[in-house]
């Protein structure tokens, strides 16, 4: 296994094109072509974490917040940042952060928020314009099958629960092939027409490079007709927050009940009770009341996040139940999405999570 394996694998889950504007996500040291044993999965890549990775054998760290995100302009042991930085490349290690890139999808960091408390997805609470794009291409009909299953295999046909989506339409396509062609079937100079099928498959606009390259090398032609539409359908499942519901109503003091029992929280702060119970629910990991505005006209009964300041808590004016499970809280479970993720697709291949806590807030 090499890094760049592993990380091949996390970006088909969470392409970086999706992070935001201000983030540093992917690869900030290390080789990619370098061979893997065992990888490391952690919240903060610290120093502490990077000794524990070298005691383990990890030769890649997978972090969710970017070690190096402001930028360095140098490398001097001074800084927790910098001797983070040089402690990896004296033991090795390779730092990755996947960070708002697995924020912006519905399987990702509040994916598992929901799955946590039981809450059944409905869709990402604010959905990011232009992800979607439609690929039609036109292939001989005996080479149909391995041109859909290699779009297929890039990641082309998703739609929510279902994969492998596609549309056919038969047809028949002309070429004429000129000087210096090699046509797959007619003869040169002379017009061809040929019994082909329109494919059709929607797709995610950050694969398209990689879905394309596939479509083609499976293709028999050698000038491919194809075509690539941007769409304006939402992408219900990218995007910020996410929105889910339970089957059953609960009470708002068993709802809080139940937030200090699964994030194992000491306290929860939250605004004051409405009295009306809760069945739908946004839940944005880390610090999420930049997405209140959004939440307030989204209909739910309350709102789980993290950093929620102490005006924030004046905007809600009694319209839901916002709790802050602070940040650490709401992300801690994130690092067993990431190594179950993994898992399904490495299955033999070790991944750790850190044993190191490094949450920086304390309680007393
Ligand atoms: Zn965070």
């Amino acid at each position: 296994m090499r890094n760049k394996d592993l990380i091949t694998a996390l970006e088909h889950w969470a392409p970086p094109e999706l992070q935001e504007e201000y983030d540093n996500c992917g690869l900030h040291v290390g080789d990619p072509e370098a061979e893997v044993g065992s990888a490391m999965v952690c919240l903060d890549c610290t120093e502490a974490v990077v000794e524990e990775a070298a005691a383990k054998g990890c030769g890649l760290i997978i972090s969710h917040h970017p070690v190096i995100f402001h930028g360095l302009k140098s490398l001097v042991a001074r800084g927790p940042v910098e001797r983070t930085v040089l402690a990896a490349i004296r033991h090795g290690i390779a730092l990755y952060a996947i960070h708002t890139d697995l924020d912006n999808v519905i399987d990702g960091v509040n994916g598992e928020i929901a799955e946590r408390l039981g809450l059944k997805p409905v869709q990402v609470l604010d959905p990011r314009p232009d992800q979607l794009g439609k690929l039609v291409v036109f292939v001989p009909q005996d080479h149909v099958e391995a041109v859909r299953s290699a779009l297929f295999s890039a990641g082309a046909g998703r739609i929510g629960r279902y994969d492998e989506c596609s549309f056919d339409l038969k047809g028949t396509g002309t070429f004429r092939a000129g000087p210096g062609a090699d046509p797959y079937v007619g003869t040169k100079g002379e017009r061809h027409a040929e019994a082909e099928v329109r494919v059709e498959v929607i797709y995610h606009r950050p694969m398209e490079r990689a879905i394309v390259k596939a479509m083609k090398a499976a293709h028999p032609y050698e000038e491919v007709a194809y075509d690539l539409y941007p769409l304006n359908n939402a992408h219900p499942e990218v995007g910020s927050g996410l929105i889910g519901k339970w089957d059953e109503p609960m009470g708002e003091r068993e709802f809080l009940a139940r937030l200090k029992e699964v994030f194992r929280l000491q306290v929860v702060r939250h605004s004051g009770l409405t009295g009306r119970p809760i069945e739908r629910v946004a839940v944005c990991g880390g610090s999420g009341a930049f997405l209140l505005k959004r939440v307030l006209r989204a209909g739910v009964d309350a709102y789980v996040t993290g950093d929620v300041k102490y005006h924030e808590y004046f905007d809600v004016d009694g319209r839901l139940l916002l709790a802050d499970i602070g940040h650490y809280g709401s992300e801690q479970f994130t690092t067993a999405r990431i190594k179950r993720h993994l898992g399904e697709i490495f299955p033999t291949f070790a991944v750790h999570l850190t044993e190191t806590v490094t949450d920086p807030i304390h309680y007393s």
